[in-house]
């Protein structure tokens, strides 16, 4: 007996999710034998000229044929949500009913997107196509179990590859029932989910997948890279970040102070576009951080499920502990905790962290180069808007910003900023049509928005003399 039947013939071993905020289990899962990795992309392989032939409107009438499901069951998804990864109930039913609400809104402009389109010039008449490049391997996180599965998987689809979804081992339920949903009304095959950790990702993008549609970390990211470049497979990173929030002096700095708390503590700090470091004007820096100090204070921590809870808990021990090594080097380094996870003489217990904000950080602290994805503010102060800018862009990241003052000179630090997606006087998300995109190691490709959903297709120019 080989090795590869030796491991197909062993039974799958499961995960058992428990909840972190009361180490209660909520569920388990099949782990996928690796050995039937390759055949779980065969039958992709299959049913991709079918899905393919079906056309563009067909493919989209057939996706939006889940819709009313997927709204029916958004309750029971953010139930799971918040049960597995432990972020407050409301916000994980937030994160269905926006994902499923605007389902259909964002298959429209998917297909807008992926129509032809022609080019003139005098000579030449071109048509721009917009194929699909195959089989697609979608890898997600645990921090929006229901939101990045609808990012990554329905543009796929829709330009007529067919997907393996590999849901994070941390929150597999939530995307699990997500992606049943989805398979229902999908031809048999079209879209097929597996369970695992790296060990199945890893093997995931070293299968015979066309485009590898990844958000995580920038570490799993560069391996991503390493596993997929033999094959030269296609690659959209959507990955960390180290977000800048500048205050200037002409700041409104109630609404600066709000916008720092909401931004480094939503979620318990676990966002992708979490404020991450805070630069200050010393003019108006005590009057902040005693806002941030009050506003971090008012927060209610605890189990998700409560409906007084703002904060939940880290998602995972591994989470905590990440987040707790940059907090006391930080505070070994000299930093100054004014309030939240301090010392240890009165630690938050289980997976909690109590929103902390520090002072006196530097730029040799790994609490300000490396991603934390914790409940922690992190504030410096600056003499002058250039130096805001220099620190800023002093980081391998860049995926979001935030700068708040005068719209003039806001704007004016904004334009020198280099980050994918920047906010003025408001987080980093723009309007309708807008890419989600990073700037350097903060991703490779992009999604959403017109030439977003392109990403997911392979473009083909056909020309010909006028
Ligand atoms: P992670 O990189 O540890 O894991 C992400 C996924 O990759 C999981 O499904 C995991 O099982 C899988 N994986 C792990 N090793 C792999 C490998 N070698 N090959 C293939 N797959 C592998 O990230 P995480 O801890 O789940 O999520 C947090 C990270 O995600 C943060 O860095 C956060 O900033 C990032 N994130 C980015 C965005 C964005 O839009 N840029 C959005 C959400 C989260």
């Amino acid at each position: 007996m080989t090795p590869q039947n030796m491991a197909a013939q062993s039974p799958p071993s499961s995960l058992t999710i428990r909840n972190p905020a009361t180490g209660s289990v909520v569920g388990t899962v099949a782990v996928t034998p690796v050995a039937e990795i390759d055949a779980v992309v065969a039958r992709a392989r299959a049913a991709q000229p079918a899905w393919a032939a079906l056309g563009l409107d067909a493919r989209a009438a057939c996706v939006k044929g889940a819709i009313a499901t997927l709204k029916a069951r958004a309750g029971e998804m953010g139930a799971l949500a918040c049960a597995e990864m432990g972020k407050p109930l409301k916000e994980a039913i937030g994160e269905a009913g926006y994902a499923n609400d605007s389902l259909g809104q964002e298959i429209d402009e998917i297909v807008a997107a992926l129509r032809v389109e022609l080019l003139e010039d005098e000579k030449t008449s071109t048509r721009l196509l917009f194929d699909p490049l195959g089989v697609a391997a979608v890898i997600t996180p645990w921090n929006f179990p229901i939101l990045m599965p609808t990012q990554s998987v329905i543009p796929a689809l829709i330009a007529g590859n067919t997907v393996v979804f590999k849901p994070s081992e941390v929150s597999p339920l939530s995307g699990d029932l997500w992606a049943r949903c989805m398979i229902e009304v999908l031809p048999p095959g079209v879209l097929q989910i597996i369970h695992g950790d790296g060990v199945q990702g890893s093997a995931l993008v070293r299968s015979a997948v066309d485009l590898v549609v990844f958000t995580g970390s920038r570490a799993t990211g560069a391996a991503i890279m390493r596993d997929a470049s033999a094959g030269l497979k296609r690659l959209l990173l959507e990955l960390g970040g180290k977000d800048p929030l500048i205050v200037l002096e002409d700041a409104d700095i109630k609404a600066a102070a709000q916008f720092a708390v909401r931004n480094s503590f939503r979620n318990a700090g676990q966002v992708c576009v979490s404020t991450e470091r805070i630069y200050v004007a010393d003019k108006v820096a005590d009057a902040f951080v005693q806002a941030v100090v009050d506003g971090a204070r008012a927060l209610t921590q605890g189990d998700g499920a409560c409906e007084t809870t703002q904060i939940g808990p880290m998602a995972s021990a591994r989470q905590k502990k990440i987040v707790m090594d940059q907090l006391r080097s930080a505070i070994a380094d000299g930093a100054k905790c004014v309030v939240g996870e301090c010392d240890g003489a009165n630690p938050s217990e289980g997976n909690f962290i109590r929103p902390t904000v520090l002072t006196g950080v530097t730029h040799a602290m790994s609490i300000m180069r490396d991603e934390t994805f914790g409940p922690v503010a992190s504030i410096m102060r600056v003499s002058s808007d250039a130096e805001a800018v220099a620190l800023a862009n002093d980081s391998p990241y860049g995926l979001g910003a935030a700068v708040y003052g005068s719209q003039a000179r806001a704007t004016r630090v904004a334009d020198q900023l280099t980050a994918g997606m920047v906010g003025i006087n408001q987080g980093c998300g723009g309007a309708t049509g807008s890419p989600w995109v990073g700037a350097r190691q903060s991703g490779l490709g992009f999604h959403s928005g017109k030439y977003g959903h392109r990403q997911f297709a392979q473009v083909r120019s056909v020309s010909r003399a006028k």
